[in-house]
């Protein structure tokens, strides 16, 4: 047993009350920065538009710029796009050159989330105009450039990355059969998806309503399911292949006696006519968002080709309603 005397225990009991210290004023600090914030926000509430003057008022020490910054951040989150850009903007006459391009790039990505891409992209020149190679920037910019439909300008951003051994290449054949689309080449986008088999499902979406014929070189089975929304909505494709089948068999346009190895295609078959249909959702496999409409680009995190189709059954309303009147 450690006894009172024992300069062991004086060490043990010393250590304690550093760490004791530490944890009190730690709390203490927190709290404190919270009081500050809900002070700033109750301050700023009490305006339906910040000008200046009534910012500058706050704009005092390094410490209420950061509490500021962070309450930029929290009107950003939840979508208060005018405010976080009011503070944001009022902070960035108020910082050192290199904070300066942290604040920046937080403007341009709130001008862009609100829709004022011509201003995001302004706000991004800025920041490259002084850090050229400033990835964060010419991430975004190229997702503004992809908007602005830019894609001469995208093409320099991906020769930046390239030089910066930045793996890119899903946006250079993103770019290259944008541009080519544009230019309805259609030698020019076979052999760009050739190429990049990345491209399959914007090929064949180009495909079906160009050339539909073609298709059947470039699918097979798997491909058909892969992409089953295209394939179930385009309904103008003969029953070529063993997924086809399955396809209008579910809609009840043909008959097979072999089951399908998609589920929902299977309980199609086997209900009413008109009682239900096919809807669909698009998982990206990136970030897990889940989109009523297909993107080549998921607009959460922005990555490219990273939509999985799901197939749901549903209520077919529609035929319902028409059968009741
Ligand atoms: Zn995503």
């Amino acid at each position: 047993m450690i006894s009172y005397s024992n300069p062991l225990f004086s060490i043990i009991v010393f250590l304690l009350i550093i760490a004791i210290t530490i944890i009190i004023t730690n709390f203490l600090g927190s709290l404190k920065e919270k009081n500050r914030i809900k002070h700033l926000k109750e301050f700023i509430d009490k305006f339906e538009f910040l000008n200046d003057k009534e910012i500058k008022t706050v704009l005092k020490d390094e410490v209420s710029i950061n509490a500021l910054f962070l309450l930029a951040m929290a009107f950003e989150k939840e979508g208060n796009y005018e405010k976080s850009l009011n503070i944001y903007l009022a902070i960035l006459e108020n910082v050192n050159k290199n904070e300066k391009f942290d604040v920046l790039q937080k403007v341009a990505k709130v001008y862009f989330q609100a829709g004022f891409l011509h201003k995001s992209r302004e706000a991004l020149l800025e920041i490259l105009r002084s850090k050229p190679r400033n990835k964060d920037a010419l991430k975004l910019l190229l997702i503004v450039d992809d908007k602005l439909k830019n894609y001469d300008e995208m093409e320099n951003i991906i020769e930046i990355f390239e030089e910066l051994e930045v793996d890119v290449e899903k946006e250079k054949c993103y770019i290259l059969f944008k541009k080519a689309l544009f230019e309805m080449d259609k030698i020019k986008l076979k052999k760009i998806y050739k190429k990049y088999p990345c491209l399959k499902r914007s090929y064949i979406s180009f495909l079906i309503y160009n050339n539909p014929k073609e298709i059947f070189d470039e699918i097979d089975e798997d491909d058909v399911y892969e992409m089953i929304d295209i394939f179930y909505n385009y309904d103008s494709l003969p029953a070529k292949n063993s997924a086809l089948i399955q396809i209008k068999a579910a809609k009840k346009e043909i008959k097979t006696t072999i089951k399908s190895p998609v589920f929902e295609l299977e309980v199609l078959k086997h209900l009413p006519n008109g009682l239900a249909d096919l809807e669909f959702e698009y998982i990206c496999q990136n970030c897990k968002h889940i989109y009523p409409i297909y993107d080549e680009r998921c607009p959460n995190c922005k990555e490219l080709f990273s939509f999985k189709v799901e197939a749901i059954i549903s209520k077919n309303n529609l035929k319902y309603r028409e059968s009741y009147n």
